[in-house]
């Protein structure tokens, strides 16, 4: 069969550990034997980050602006321990961040469902996806432990050297605690036309949640944000496909997610999303099987998984051993950029390249073969058959080779 073309180059950045060696492997078995692959790769791994001052990371993240479609491996963020591990000459700052602020983005995260092993809230049906405000809030707080008696006070003073806000906040008869958060328009409304826009992308309803009958001016800034930017630029498009932007209080939010059937996003302020997003995957199952996408708001894309570089797997690895680590979020992450890629460049080949290797994946698992991860949630009538991730890759190759003869 005749190799898949592609016209623009997707964006790879490569990464660490564990990670790194799926991805070379995920790449051989599955990639590049049906598809003519055309990346521009820049090597986000650790030395590489290093040897460059993590130029590397900036240029990918600029590469991703100028083609609008990238995918990444998981990669290190350095601690103290990784500064002596690798003699690195900084503790270079999390390339997750760093793209994440280039690129004005919003991190969607959505768990990849099989059948056989089944969300702990059992009426969940359809993946929630979950969109976290990575920017200000209490992330960016100015705290103060109050030592004694006194008055706290929140002044603005403008550009101009004028004092137009004084206001007392507490006047402490006894020591206490103090923080000053802030947000800005220019980022939520970012953060808004993200969520509508994958929304309008991934064709699911959109909710969003503040707390903002409490909080009459900050909270109420971001549901009016939102509603701004959603009736002058998303509502006509989502009224043409059918799908509905829906505004509530944060406890009703949490009481509908729960009862609900899932097949929405759920747009998240900064801590809200942090929190949520831990409780929805876990509650999904397993970590391996949550893929994360970056959005910026004029649609630029990162694919990734949403779990580490799996340290402890890649130091068997080293040893010499086998490893069973789950590979599903990071091919999810090369079906999604395959797929946009393939919308953006009109290609049907390549999404439906990227449809088959998807279902390909999940009727492999179906089937009961899967990684030792998933093994122990399995509830499928057939029993579980963990193999090593190479053995897992090769199952599912089996299944694409099927699919791709229908
Ligand atoms: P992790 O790599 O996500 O792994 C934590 C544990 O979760 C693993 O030890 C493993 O459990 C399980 N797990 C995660 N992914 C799995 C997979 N694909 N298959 C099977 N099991 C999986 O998190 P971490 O150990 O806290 O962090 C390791 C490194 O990753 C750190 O250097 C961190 O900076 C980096 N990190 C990067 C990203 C990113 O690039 N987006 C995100 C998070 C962390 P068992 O050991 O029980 O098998
Ligand atoms: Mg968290």
């Amino acid at each position: 069969m005749a190799k898949i073309q592609m016209t623009t180059p997707l964006v790879e950045m490569d990464g660490d550990e564990m990670t790194r060696i799926l991805w070379q492997d995920i790449k051989d078995v599955l990639l590049t034997p049906y598809i003519d692959l055309k990346t521009e790769y820049y090597d986000l791994g650790l030395p590489e980050r290093d040897k460059t001052g993590d130029q590397i990371t900036v240029d990918a993240a600029e590469a991703t602006k100028k083609y609008g479609v990238a995918v990444k491996c998981a990669t290190i963020t350095p601690n103290a321990q990784r500064m002596e591990e690798y003699k690195l000459h900084q503790m270079w700052k999390s390339p997750n961040g760093t793209i994440r602020a280039i690129l004005d983005g919003t991190v969607f995260r959505a768990p990849i469902m099989v059948k056989g092993i089944s969300p702990v809230v059992k009426n969940w049906k359809k993946p929630i996806t979950i969109a976290r405000h990575a920017y200000g809030d209490v992330y960016k707080a100015t705290e103060y432990r109050v030592p004694t008696t006194g008055k706290a006070e929140l002044v603005f003073t403008d550009e101009g050297g004028t004092e137009t806000f004084r206001q007392t906040i507490y006047d402490f008869e006894c020591p206490g605690v103090l923080q000053g958060q802030y947000n800005k328009d220019t980022s939520i409304r970012s953060f808004a036309r993200a969520c509508f826009q994958y929304a309008v992308d991934t064709r699911q309803d959109l909710w969003f949640a503040t707390k903002d009958t409490i909080s009459k001016k900050y909270d109420h800034t971001f549901k009016d944000v939102f509603q701004e930017v959603f009736d002058a630029e998303y509502k006509a498009k989502f009224d043409e496909l059918g799908i509905e932007y829906f505004y509530t209080l944060i406890d009703d939010a949490v009481a509908r997610v729960i009862r609900s059937e899932g097949g929405y996003i759920w747009a998240c302020k900064n801590y809200d999303g942090d929190v949520m997003s831990d409780m929805v995957s876990t509650a999904f199952g397993s970590l391996a099987m949550m893929t994360s996408v970056l959005v910026s708001p004029d649609g630029k894309y990162e694919y990734e998984a949403a779990h580490g570089t799996v340290t402890r797997h890649y130091y068997k690895y080293l040893k010499g051993e086998k490893t069973s680590t789950n590979p599903m979020a990071t091919i999810f992450a090369w079906t999604g950029a395959l797929r946009k890629r393939g919308e953006l460049d009109s290609l049907p080949q390549l999404v439906d390249f990227a449809d088959k290797l998807e279902r390909a994946c999940i009727a492999t698992i179906e089937s009961g073969t899967m990684t030792g991860d998933l093994a122990g949630l399995w509830e499928g009538e057939t029993p579980a058959k963990a193999v090593d991730s190479h053995a897992f890759l090769e199952a599912i190759r089996a299944e694409l080779d099927k699919n791709l003869a229908q």
